[in-house]
């Protein structure tokens, strides 16, 4: 037992909650809940990414300010998160006071440092939308959302001296920091190369926080994002940051572990902030074998998705359609026969049947165990240690299929009182353990499941055969047939 820090990226709101996000934020919901129930004190973070050339254009073509704009899609973000039943302890904005507040002074110890300094930055520019291009994102030396030619243009920039820490960070990588191994080598590839200083403010963009040192810049988004990890806890001086910091898991999308990885290490290096424990990179999804995107038309909507089918067949879908650092499609078909399959089949159905008959018989408090391993829970603890929610869950499944089997085979609705009452003894208490674990992936559920069992929801120090104390009460079924 300890303490537990766990965050999702923060979100731009240029966008709205998509099933990229919601991924991630599952994830972590699912890693944060389970530590709770290991008894950690759990820290679980999220929120909005408000500042930006891209926010301020949006804003301007709706007819709105920046801040309007963003107060507007915030609660977009919120609300999603609660249909999804994310579990976060703080949602944090960066047009939020404390943030501002707490980034200057970031700026300012790296700047008294002499980490930061004047130079120039070049880059594509759209002179009508006053905007720079990144290289990745320019069509052809033309801009995306204009389609106008772009101009290479030079503009007066701060930089962060991120060369200086390269060794140090490169040690970091090596010694663990990134999971997994492939992202871990990739990295460490890219970092054989050159590293050059980054450009982290802008004097272009308006909707920014105010470069202290040099109040005509902004500071960059991506810089003024970063920093949410350690603000939210009230950096410097917050109780919550003595008492949280470092992070022990940063789980974020394979697309930005870079920043996660070296550039945000090297930031809380400069600032002598002690760096994250683990960052998780996380695979992305096609959606009926497509790559997602707007112009595709095939962005899910995964509030929908969770009011349709529900939060946690949804959640469990995600956690259980693929690994964690692999790519996976996203299919509702594929959705529908896991509900049908997996969850009423499996276990909705066992539920159902052991408590037709546990609520018309004798249970006895305690009885032989048969059933001692039916899931392994020291593989399965081990496995959410590692942020490997994929195989936890396929730990819990196999054990579902254990009980199924046993319940089957012992067929306590012909066999003798003795026997009959030993059946239930274990089956109960398997389920009483099955409502604790399947609780991170799916919260509704395991509540349900505890509830007909007539007992209070377990912890992670509650998972092993005791004595059986409930009165059970068949309810609704978990699952109906789609
Ligand atoms: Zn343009």
């Amino acid at each position: 037992m300890g303490k537990f820090y766990i965050t999702t990226p923060i979100y731009y709101v240029n966008d709205r909650p998509h099933i990229g996000t919601a991924y991630t934020t599952v994830a972590a919901d699912i890693l944060a809940r389970w530590h709770r129930l290991a008894g950690d004190e759990v820290f679980f973070l999220t929120g909005t990414d408000e500042h930006g050339a891209k926010i301020y254009k949006a804003a301007i073509e709706k007819g709105k300010t920046p801040k309007e704009f963003v107060d507007g899609v915030v609660p977009e973000f919120i609300s999603a998160w609660k249909t999804m039943d994310i579990s976060y302890d703080k949602f944090i904005r960066t047009t939020d006071t404390y943030h501002e507040d707490s980034v200057k002074k970031f700026v300012m110890k790296l700047w008294e440092k002499g980490d930061i300094y004047k130079g120039t930055y070049t880059g594509l520019y759209c002179v009508p939308d006053e905007t720079f291009v990144s290289e990745s994102d320019a069509k052809d030396g033309k801009c995306p959302s204009c389609g106008r030619q772009l101009e290479t243009v030079s503009e007066e920039a701060y930089f962060f001296k991120l060369s200086k820490y390269k060794d140090r960070v490169i040690e970091l990588i090596k010694n663990g920091l990134v999971l997994p191994d492939s992202k871990k080598n990739e990295l460490l590839n890219r970092l054989s190369g050159d590293l050059k200083d980054l450009d982290i403010t802008r004097k272009s963009v308006k909707w920014g926080i105010e470069f202290p040192p040099d109040p005509s810049h902004t500071i960059y988004v991506w810089f003024d994002a970063l920093l949410n990890y350690v603000t939210a806890l009230g950096w410097p001086d917050g109780e919550d940051f003595k008492k949280f910091w470092p992070a022990d898991v940063h789980i974020v999308g394979k697309d930005i572990v870079w920043f996660h990885s070296v550039i945000w290490p090297a930031m809380l290096m400069a600032a002598d902030i002690p760096p994250p424990k683990t960052v998780i990179s996380h695979g992305w999804w096609t959606i009926e074998g497509r790559k997602m995107s707007k112009s595709l038309g095939n962005v899910i909507d995964p509030v929908k998705l969770s009011e349709k089918y529900s939060a946690d067949a949804v959640r469990y879908f995600m956690a259980r359609e693929k690994q964690i650092w692999d790519d996976g499609d996203f299919s509702e078909k594929s959705l529908e026969s896991r509900i049908n399959g997996e969850l009423m089949a499996d276990l909705s159905n066992l539920v159902a049947r052991v408590l037709t008959i546990a609520e018309k018989s004798n249970v006895p408090e305690s009885s032989e165990v048969e059933l001692e391993g039916f899931i392994d829970f020291e593989e399965f603890s081990s496995f959410m240690g590692g942020a490997d929610i994929f195989n936890a869950l396929e730990t819990i499944l196999a054990g579902i299929r254990r009980v199924n089997k046993y319940f089957n085979d012992k067929k306590p609705w012909a066999s003798s009182e003795e026997e009959k009452s030993k059946t239930l003894y274990n089956a109960l208490e398997a389920l009483r353990m099955i409502s604790i674990v399947i609780t991170p992936f799916m919260p509704s559920v395991g509540g349900k499941i505890a509830n007909q069992l007539g007992l209070k929801q377990g912890k992670a120090s509650d998972l092993k055969f005791s004595q059986f104390k409930g009165q059970p009460k068949r309810g609704p079924n978990l699952f109906e047939k789609l």
